[in-house]
């Protein structure tokens, strides 16, 4: 506000200050306008009129209530008016408030005509006035002079310099095209800024070649650009398995398996896929205690698909025989019964023979027989035969007959026991423990028996007797047929030894007399 109060004022010395300003006096002239100082409409007067333009003129006014004067255009009355001379093409009428000529009508050319050497040349139509001047406007070219605006005709020389340009994009140089930098055309002419710029040619990379393998591609040896595309690169395609094929293998509860696949021979891809052994499908069993005699098992598993087992067989126990022994008696035989002390299975072996009756001495029963008590203990037994006679001739018309066995004689006193008498054989078979020597002082009779029956020696038997019995006597043979013949001994230790010939002899008996040594004298 401050500042625009300064230029009014600034403004207002200035109008004063302009030398010929016409303040014509007509006074009492008033207009109601905008007072910049009473910032606001006032009634104003205006003071005189000031020359502006060839149409126009300012009005010197001054506010009544501030005092304030100022030059302002308002409206209508700023134009210039009045006159009454008639305006030519030089001339014109003067502003009746400010006084200034208005209203020239100036020259009217018509057409102007080119003379061809830059100017033109016209007349005009009201004053017949001629006028040439330079041609104007217009541009000249590169290929064309400029036209005059004026007379259209032209002029000067053209311009080289003025093309009609036309832009044209850089296109930068590649590997294997030549390139420019941005450039200009003339459409018109032939004139450009082109400059070529040449291709690069390639910046070669070299690769190493690659061989193909079952499954990737190689190269050979190749060239590449650092800059562009350009290869030399050419593929060699995989060469693909060379496939082998290998049966399948069922896996077993211990081994694995696979099924077929495939290998390569070149490379080591494989369409191997292990499959896991199947472990054993175990089926238990109970145990079974073995016995005496059959064998036996702890519990066991066994697989359902192959012959896997844990079974161990338990040898059967076999028997715990305890042995007892039967021992023989007279009349039965002995034996050893063997008892099994786990499951009492028995079976008897080890038969010794019954031993028979151990007889003490026979004796005569009187009726042709003769008995004898068994001395075993424990054996009640008495024995009973018949008893077997023998008749010998012992003298001239004399007989003895008698039983070897129990001792009894018919026609002579009863043949005792000799308990002492022993006998073993020097050759052949013989009971010798059986020996039965019976003497009743007069005969001896030597014969051997068991049971009561009379057995008979193979071979030559030794008889020995107390040496007491032939004390003072001689011992003579008497055959069956009644041959006498004496009898040799021996006599060691208290008695007397003698030897018996059976083999030669006709029966199992044989009977001596005993004779006292002064009878035989
Ligand atoms: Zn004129
Ligand atoms: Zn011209
Ligand atoms: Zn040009
Ligand atoms: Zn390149
Ligand atoms: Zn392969
Ligand atoms: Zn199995
Ligand atoms: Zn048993
Ligand atoms: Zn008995």
């Amino acid at each position: 506000m401050k500042k625009w109060l300064i230029w009014c004022l600034t403004v207002l010395a200035m109008v004063c200050l302009i030398p010929g300003i016409a303040l014509n006096a007509k006074a009492a002239d008033f207009i109601y306008t905008y007072c910049f100082v009473c910032t606001q409409q006032r009634n104003c007067e205006i003071l005189g009129y000031i020359k502006a333009d060839s149409t126009k003129h300012r009005i010197h006014i001054k506010c009544l209530v501030c005092g304030r004067e100022n030059s302002i255009i308002y409206g209508n009355l700023s134009y210039h008016t009045g006159g009454t001379e008639t305006p030519t093409c030089i001339t014109g009428k003067t502003c009746a408030l400010c006084g200034a000529k208005y209203g020239i009508l100036g020259h009217d050319w018509g057409a102007w005509t080119p003379n061809g050497n830059g100017t033109h040349t016209g007349s005009c139509t009201r004053c017949s006035e001629v006028k040439t001047a330079s041609c104007t406007g217009g541009t000249a070219t590169c290929r064309a002079k400029a036209v005059c605006e004026v007379c259209g005709g032209e002029y000067g020389e053209k311009d080289p310099n003025n093309h009609a340009l036309v832009q044209h994009a850089a296109k930068a140089p590649t590997c294997t095209e030549k390139g420019w930098n941005a450039y200009e055309t003339c459409s018109r002419c032939d004139h450009t800024t082109y400059a070529e710029l040449p291709a690069l040619n390639h910046d070669f990379v070299q690769h190493a070649a690659k061989a193909p393998t079952c499954t990737e591609k190689g190269w050979n040896a190749y060239e590449t650009c650092s800059r562009c595309d350009y290869t030399t690169y050419a593929e060699q395609p995989a060469l693909n398995h060379a496939l082998v094929n290998h049966n399948a293998k069922a896996p077993t509860c211990t081994e694995i398996g696979w099924n077929a696949y495939k290998t390569c021979s070149r490379c080591d891809y494989t369409t191997y896929a292990e499959l896991p052994a199947l472990n054993h499908d175990l089926v238990n069993h109970d145990a079974q205690a073995p016995t005496c005699t059959e064998i036996g098992w702890n519990a066991y598993k066994t697989c359902s698909r192959c012959d896997y087992t844990t079974y161990a067989e338990l040898p059967a126990l076999n028997h715990d025989y305890q042995a007892v022994t039967v021992e023989p008696t007279c009349e039965t035989d002995g034996y050893t019964v063997f008892t099994c002390s786990r499951c009492k299975d028995s079976y008897t072996a080890d038969p010794t023979d019954k031993l028979g009756h151990q007889f003490g001495a026979w004796s005569p029963n009187g009726t042709g027989s003769q008995s004898a008590d068994c001395l075993r203990q424990g054996c009640a037994h008495t024995g009973s035969t018949d008893c077997r006679k023998f008749t010998f001739r012992t003298a001239e018309g004399e007989t003895l007959t008698f039983c070897p066995v129990c001792g009894q004689a018919e026609n002579a006193v009863q043949l005792e026991m000799i308990e002492a008498a022993t006998a073993w054989p020097l050759s052949g078979s013989l009971s010798a423990e059986d020996v039965t020597a019976r003497t009743n002082g007069e005969y001896l009779s030597v014969a051997f028996e068991t049971a009561g029956s009379l057995t008979r020696p193979t071979g030559r038997v030794r008889l020995a007797l107390p040496a007491g019995l032939l004390e003072g006597k001689t011992l003579v043979r008497i055959a069956p047929d009644g041959t006498q013949t004496e009898m040799p001994f021996e006599t060691k230790r208290g008695k007397i030894i003698l030897t018996l010939d059976f083999v030669n002899s006709e029966l199992p008996v044989m009977l001596f007399r005993l004779v006292p040594q002064t009878a035989a004298l």
